[in-house]
């Protein structure tokens, strides 16, 4: 990988892909290209290394087997760990996020070790969380209103030294009012749509962190916005 570039690192394709979230590598992607940032983006398949040199790793959803998979390899390879030690972003979604934390529930509800790369712990819940969500993002973060769907069993417990992304106003997300949390910067959401396309402010806040700055030059996004007041107004209208 050559290191002027802004390195993207997707983990995992042929385990944890579910509900198009490898197309939040696609609008990250999208989103430094239309800024001149030049990038580079690696695909790691199950059975090959992961990168240390990433400045963003993503995690996608996936099914109870392929989530244990993931988290025994990723266990046993340790780069992730020490990617984000060096300093690297992480964004996971659903099975991604579960699997970044200290514990998660298996297909029997069992007890499963996760990469512990953050202090979160997840259980198997009463009932599969199924549908749209919104949430308000933590002020410090400035990024608007989420929109996504979610669709898992899961619910988690945050631990002190991480901080909840998100209130929910919509939906279940991690089961006590809030969504998603991130700690330094390490981010990990319930949110499908995928996640990035449909909150591009949260996308900007990777890209942000990755290169280190405070604000990025703002860009074109009526397509996006059209998006979110479409899906905002729906999900709202109902309530
Ligand atoms: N298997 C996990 C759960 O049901 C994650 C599901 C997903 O990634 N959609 O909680």
């Amino acid at each position: 990988m050559q290191s002027d570039k802004l390195r993207l690192i997707w983990i995992y394709p042929d385990l944890l892909s579910t509900y198009g979230d490898q197309g939040n590598v696609l609008v990250l992607e999208q989103r430094a290209r239309r800024r001149n940032i030049p990038v580079e983006t690696v695909y790691v398949r199950s059975a090959d290394p992961i990168p240390e040199q990433g400045d963003v790793y993503l995690l996608g959803g996936g099914e109870d087997r392929p989530q244990i998979l993931a988290a025994a390899r990723l266990r046993r390879d340790g780069g992730l760990g020490r990617a984000v030690e060096r300093g690297a972003s992480v964004f996971a979604v659903c099975a991604g996020y579960q699997l970044i934390g200290t514990v998660f529930g298996g297909e029997e509800g069992q007890p499963v070790e996760g990469v512990g790369l953050i202090d979160i712990g997840s259980r198997r819940g009463e009932r599969r969380a199924v549908g749209e969500i919104v949430a308000e993002v933590d002020p410090e973060l400035g990024v608007p209103t989420l929109t996504g769907f979610e669709n898992h069993m899961g619910v988690t417990d945050l631990g002190p030294s991480v901080r909840p992304l998100s209130r929910t106003v919509v939906g279940t997300g991690n089961g006590d009012g809030t969504e998603g949390c991130y700690s330094g910067r390490v981010l990990g959401t319930y949110l499908h749509g995928p996640a990035l396309a449909r909150n591009p402010g949260l996308a900007d806040l990777l890209l942000s962190w990755a290169m280190g700055v405070e604000t990025l030059p703002p860009i074109d996004d009526t397509w996006h916005e059209r998006l979110r007041d479409e899906r905002l107004g729906t999900v709202l209208g109902r309530q």
